[in-house]
């Protein structure tokens, strides 16, 4: 390769790297008791564990970005679920993103999972363990027809509805994030028994996965809650909403990251003075 040809692959190396966030860059849990700190999109965790890779309930997808770290409380969580789901015969579970090591800002993809109590579990659950091959480069079925209006029929399976229901029943949990027209087949389906469908909220995106979000464990003094769901099973007006035609944002202003909570910003401070 040519000399400045060198050079400029190595300037492009090197503005992507930038582009990381310095969470990114952290490739180990900080030691200490495990603590949220922070809130879901503006925070990091210390002391967060990793997930187990093997277990005969759950499968972990894309381990090579190393997203499987969290509070102990969403690991029990996830086990929890998992095996919920495995004896009522639904299928593998599959896991997706968690948080980063130390938790933190992603430079792209998730606003949130900054703080280990996010974990995004894929909609589909496969009734034989994916090769390592599919684990790695995971295809999601996406669930909502491209209109937005309605989930497809024949990739929608009762096991997906009892896996969220299952999931929304976990005391520990606060929200669950589904496309709209996810939450409306919900809605549609949920009968008399609607008392878990408040926590599960209309969001963009999610057509192939929930994104779950635990409340703040006993223990972290710096996690911040958010406010409980609207009463009431979220089906009315508010879901209504999500179906009308979008008013564009009159100001798109690209908003600056708030301040880090002081406890992450030391957490990074030292990090990087000790290299
Ligand atoms: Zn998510």
């Amino acid at each position: 390769m040519k000399k400045w040809l060198l050079g400029f692959a190595a300037l492009i190396a090197s503005s992507s790297a930038l582009a990381l966030t310095p969470w990114q860059k952290i490739d180990h849990p900080v030691s200490g008791t495990a603590q949220a700190v922070g809130g879901f999109a503006n925070g990091c965790i210390i002391g967060a564990h990793p997930l187990p890779l093997n277990s005969p309930d759950y499968q972990v997808m894309r381990t090579d970005q190393r997203r499987y770290f969290g509070h102990p409380d969403l690991l029990a969580f996830i086990q929890r679920l998992s095996s919920q789901a495995n004896q009522k015969a639904l299928g593998t579970v599959l896991i997706g993103d968690m948080a980063m090591p130390a938790g933190g800002r992603f430079s792209s993809g998730h606003a949130s999972h900054q703080s280990g109590l996010d974990v995004d579990i894929w909609l589909q659950l496969p009734r034989q363990r994916w090769s390592a091959q599919q684990l790695l480069k995971p295809q999601p079925i996406d669930l909502v027809s491209g209109d937005g209006k309605q989930v497809v029929d024949r990739q929608w399976q009762p096991q997906i509805e009892s896996l969220i229901k299952m999931a929304a029943q976990d005391s520990e949990v606060t929200r669950i994030f589904v496309n709209p027209a996810i939450k409306q087949r919900l809605c549609q389906d949920a009968g008399a028994d609607r008392g878990w469908l408040h926590k599960v909220r209309p969001w963009f995106g999610h057509r192939a996965h929930m994104h779950v979000r635990l409340r703040c464990p006993a223990g972290s003094l710096e996690c911040l809650d958010q406010d409980a769901p609207p009463v009431g099973d979220g089906c009315g007006a508010e879901l209504a909403s999500w179906f009308k035609p979008h008013q564009p944002n009159a100001n798109p202003v690209k908003k600056e990251p708030p301040p880090l909570p002081p406890t992450c910003q030391a957490l990074l401070d030292s990090h990087f003075a000790n290299r």
